[in-house]
């Protein structure tokens, strides 16, 4: 049975949390910040926003959330943006750091280096933007490849988990076709 109006939950410890709500919103789901295992019960989905994700991590240690968000995230479609991609990976380099698992991809921090700290990009036909952002470099056979920039995936799905290298929450153009893609989902699982 679908849901005509899930809740989709952006984890707001750190980060571009509250850019959000106007995409969910426009389409037609309702918007949580979530920081605590009573709300992660609530969301029928989260949102991993872009931000700093060493910074997240521990804040995520400090409240003691690992295992309570490892528990939701396993039966609920999860959506990493940028630094919430790194969060999401089954592997971590430049520097190796702890992560969920919840994609079968290897990503690299910062990866565009200096020269490309930021940027705006079309993807779809709508701007985007890359800041600081990593490359996923190794991809699991399984995994679809959404998007592609500069000949690297930047935009991937495996079942319920998806993970964007770029931040599309910036535009003001409601909904980003990627929260739409990501809800439609969302009202798909229910
Ligand atoms: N460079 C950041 C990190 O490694 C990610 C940047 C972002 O989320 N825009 O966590």
């Amino acid at each position: 049975m679908s849901n005509p109006k899930p809740i989709i939950g952006v984890l707001a410890l750190q980060g571009a949390v509250e850019l959000h709500k106007a995409h969910i919103e426009a389409c037609g789901a309702e918007y949580l910040a979530v920081k605590t295992p009573a709300h992660f019960a609530q969301v029928d989905a989260f949102i991993l926003p872009g931000g700093e994700s060493t910074t997240m991590l521990k804040l995520i240690e400090r409240f003691n959330l690992w295992d309570s968000l490892a528990k939701e995230f396993s039966k609920k479609p999860v959506w990493g943006i940028c630094a919430g991609s790194i969060l999401m990976a089954s592997k971590v380099i430049s520097p190796a750091q702890k992560a969920f698992g919840l994609l079968p991809i290897t990503i690299e921090r910062n990866g565009y280096g200096r020269q490309l700290e930021s940027c705006h990009v079309q993807i779809l036909g709508y701007e985007v933007s890359f800041i600081r952002a990593p490359i996923i470099t190794e991809i699991s056979d399984d995994v679809e490849i959404l998007s592609q920039y500069d000949n690297k995936p930047v935009w991937v799905q495996l079942g319920n988990k998806i993970a964007s290298t770029f931040h599309p929450e910036l535009n003001k153009q409601y909904p980003s076709p990627m929260h739409k893609y990501f809800v439609d989902l969302v009202r798909e699982n229910a």
